[in-house]
């Protein structure tokens, strides 16, 4: 089995303004088919872990051979996270649901969430994501480098936020909290509710 890029479900420039078309089409049609062709690349040799899902690979990294695993981590990490991204993001959607009373539940409002949410992504140093996870079916913020997946610690993805420049620099340059005060004008928060109870009865 070849990784594949999942399609695109949406054209490159309908998170404009918050999320430049040009930004778009390099992250998704070059940055993210780098990591599949790169993922591919790494388990030419390993015929029965090709066959695995990437959501496995990343799950169960030790039990991947020793001489590809960084590559695997690395590859099959960018794969799977940006693969989470892409879903996550749509205009004009609303904050609603059971993933709305469990934030308010855990953080007290929306409003902390978001703060605390932006202050982890923007502490992080360097390239790697943000993340609201379900660990033993409680939320947390958390942050990962590089292209590390929460699954690898047991923890499931709900919300990512891409950090790596690359996601970010043709439209915000260095000003990454605008890049996180953005973020928030995309969450499609119908996509993070399905995560949310999905998160529940996780199965690999
Ligand atoms: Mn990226």
């Amino acid at each position: 089995m070849e990784h594949k890029l999942p399609k695109l479900e949406y054209d490159y420039n309908v998170l404009e303004p918050f999320i430049d078309e040009a930004t778009m089409r390099i992250h998704y049609s070059k940055h993210h088919q780098a990591y599949v062709d790169k993922l591919n690349k790494a388990l030419e040799k390993y015929p029965k872990i090709r066959e695995r899902s990437v959501e496995k690979l990343i799950f169960s990294l030790n039990r991947v051979p020793k001489d590809v695993r960084t590559a695997v981590k690395n590859n099959g990490g960018g794969h799977l996270n940006h693969s989470f991204f892409w879903k996550l993001l749509k205009k004009n959607t609303r904050l609603k649901g059971e993933i709305k009373k469990a934030i308010e539940k855990k953080f007290g409002s929306f409003e902390e969430f978001k703060e605390q949410f932006s202050s982890a992504a923007l502490g992080l140093f360097g390239s790697g994501w943000a993340w609201l996870v379900m660990d033993n079916d409680k939320l947390e913020i958390i942050t990962t480098s590089n292209q590390d997946n929460p699954l690898t610690k047991g923890k499931i993805p709900i919300i990512a936020l891409d950090l790596w420049e690359h996601a970010y620099y043709l439209k915000y340059q260095n000003r990454r909290a605008e890049y996180i005060e953005t973020f928030f004008h995309v969450i499609n928060w119908n996509q993070v509710n399905d995560n949310f109870k999905n998160a529940f009865n996780f199965k690999l």
